[in-house]
């Protein structure tokens, strides 16, 4: 784990977050600053800095799929997925996310 990775330590426990989901690969918390009803990140545990730099397909599956396990738990139907691929593209924390955004409150 790189040092003072926010997201490595919101994994590991070591910082608090709003967890809504977790399994042995993956886990979403809430946005601290949501910008929508519903606003949610999704990260692999293991550290990887952007979409660019994962090498692991069965994790990039794990992601894809927990978002719908995710979105499914909520009953959330309608929502976008999104992820800021470089500062170039707005990415401000390099450790790999998909934000979920969702007009419905959960
Ligand atoms: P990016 O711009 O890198 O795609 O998105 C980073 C997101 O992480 C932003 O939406 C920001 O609000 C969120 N964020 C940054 N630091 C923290 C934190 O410590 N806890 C939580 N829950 N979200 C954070
Ligand atoms: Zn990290």
């Amino acid at each position: 784990m790189p040092n003072n990775c926010i997201f490595c330590k919101i994994a590991n426990k070591e910082i608090p977050a709003n967890i809504m989901f977790e399994n042995e690969h993956i886990i979403a918390f809430k946005d601290l600053n949501p910008k929508a009803n519903t606003h949610l990140l999704v990260i692999p545990k293991q550290h990887f800095e952007n979409l660019s730099k994962i090498d692991d397909n069965n994790l990039i599956l794990e992601l894809i799929l927990g978002i719908k396990e995710i979105t499914e738990k909520y009953n959330i139907s309608d929502y976008k997925v999104q992820t800021n691929n470089g500062k170039g593209a707005g990415q401000e924390v390099f450790h790999l996310h998909f934000h979920i955004l969702s007009n419905k409150k959960i």
